[in-house]
């Protein structure tokens, strides 16, 4: 097999991926912003590290992964200037900052869990660690690394790649390219150069959240809160930091350049960046009207949708393509998505009913050898940089023996025992514990639908065909349909 490999943003290149503390791992995924409605590209992005997080817990690895929730110093447009986020919605719903930061916080963990994401081992908010941000702000101005300007702090870029570093390795950009685009911006004046970013900011006497500090009342700039959080709980240098590509630059590269210069060390040791979602070829944007929100794909209530899809379904669609490549977002797409999932879902219900039985049948080395393959090259596609893509493909492969057992086209004998085991618990781990997809119950009880079966078989015996019909009418109005075989009556989800 394999070894894992990732790609890592900051050296360009996929590398054998080796922990710190052999065993250990330290994760840290930037978390969403109280109050950004989480859309599927922030879905995807933690997607891409909850299937990295289960991946490495199966591998034996002990995983410490932290995920923040930005409950402060995000303002309103993403800048440096203007209102913070949560306190225009505090003052417009006459609510308490922290109450608003709960309700997001409740909404954004249904959401997560309707999409059976794993929870982080730590989830630490941007306002519990307060005390570390102000200390990190007082030793960067030590260092000589920041300075104060009219009550806010800033970090000074120039010193800091006098002292041999280099601002904007992991993003590719160029300090006089850099330069250029923000001469325009507004609030310039404060600053020694351009680029110099905020750790500490002055806050207007209407601003809501502000904490009293050395400089005054003020509140930290959105960079330094992962800084001081990841730092905190995973060390100066962690193993894994991952997140959106949209948060490569300035974010990330402002975590690396404050990283290094409070501890002296690299703070990282592999970047991971899930790329971006478009709709119809174009990008998914809030100003182009093309964003989803989950609950509008739940609902079927988008525009651009004829129908509703579920969670899994969602989230298998999204697993069919490798993290890194764009991934297209269609109503067709998804309908494709919906019939692949199914079918799987049906042999996950049939591979757990399945029992191994000694026969005379000789073993078929070729089938026996095809499937110890593709449980090899699922375990290789994953450790290829998690390309869930080329992993799906390999289920398809196991499904198709599966269905054959099932249909009573192959023996189980045929694949000998141990092959017919790793057959059937390799496809529940790959699927559920891996992949992390699971059967969505659709409305009805188990018992209720093996009540239904046991009446039509009942009704077929007693030629009772018009009640037969209505059987196979229950069914279908159910999304599933009965499969009336010569060896076995059964029931599947229609696919
Ligand atoms: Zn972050």
């Amino acid at each position: 097999m394999q070894p894992l490999k990732v790609y890592n943003t900051l050296t360009r290149q996929k590398e054998i991926f080796e922990p710190i503390i052999p065993g250990h791992v330290g994760l840290y995924v930037c978390g969403p912003t109280v109050y950004n409605y989480v859309h599927l590209g922030n879905i995807r992005s933690f997607l891409t590290f909850d299937v990295l997080y289960r991946y490495l817990m199966q591998t034996g690895y002990k995983v410490r992964y932290v995920r923040n929730i930005t409950d402060v110093g995000h303002l309103v447009g993403d800048g440096e200037e203007g209102e913070d986020k949560i306190g225009k919605m505090a003052k417009l719903e006459k609510l308490e900052p922290m109450e608003i930061v709960q309700r997001y916080t409740n909404d954004f963990h249904k959401v997560l869990d309707q999409f059976n994401f794993l929870p982080p081992s730590i989830e630490p908010s941007a306002t519990g660690h307060m005390v570390e941000q102000i200390e990190a702000v007082k030793s960067l101005i030590e260092k000589g690394l920041a300075y104060e300007s009219n009550g806010s702090v800033y970090f000074d870029i120039n010193k800091y790649n006098e002292a041999g570093n280099d601002y904007g390795k992991l993003s590719g950009r160029i300090l006089e390219d850099l330069l250029n685009e923000t001469r325009e911006l507004d609030g310039q004046a404060e600053k020694r150069n351009p680029l110099d970013f905020a750790i500490w900011k002055k806050a207007a006497p209407e601003h809501i959240m502000q904490w009293p500090s050395p400089w005054g009342m003020g509140f930290p700039g959105w960079h330094l809160e992962c800084t001081c959080m990841s730092t905190k709980y995973l060390g100066k240098q962690f193993d894994i930091h991952g997140g959106g590509m949209d948060l490569k630059f300035p974010h990330h590269e402002c975590e690396i350049a404050q990283g290094k210069a409070l501890t002296g060390e690299e703070p990282v040791r592999y970047w991971m960046h899930s790329n971006m979602l478009t709709v119809n070829g174009q990008k998914m944007s809030k100003s182009l009207g093309n964003s989803f929100l989950p609950a509008e794909l739940f609902s079927g209530s988008h525009p651009s949708l004829d129908q509703a899809y579920s969670p899994m379904t969602v989230r298998f669609f999204m697993l069919q393509s490798q993290y890194r490549s764009t991934l297209d977002f269609s109503n067709d797409a998804l309908k494709g998505s919906q019939k692949a999932y199914r079918r799987l879902i049906n042999g996950l219900r049939i591979v757990k009913t399945l029992e191994f039985e000694a026969s005379e049948t000789p073993v078929d080395e070729k089938k026996k050898s095809e499937i110890d393959k593709a449980i090899t090259a699922f375990y290789d596609a994953i450790n290829d940089d998690l390309n869930t893509a080329v992993a799906i493909a390999q289920l398809f492969t196991l499904l198709k023996y599966i269905n054959m057992i099932y249909m009573n086209q192959l023996a189980p004998s045929a694949l000998g025992q141990e092959t017919f085991d790793a057959l059937k618990s390799n496809f529940v781990l790959f699927f559920e514990d891996i992949l992390g997809l699971k059967e969505e119950k659709l409305g009805n009880d188990e018992s209720v639908i093996n009540g239904m079966l046991t009446l039509y078989k009942e009704y077929k015996a007693n030629q009772q065909y018009d009640k037969v019909d209505q059987v196979r009418a229950y069914f279908k109005g159910n999304n599933m349909t009965i499969k009336d075989m010569k060896h076995r009556i059964d029931w599947a989800w229609e696919e």
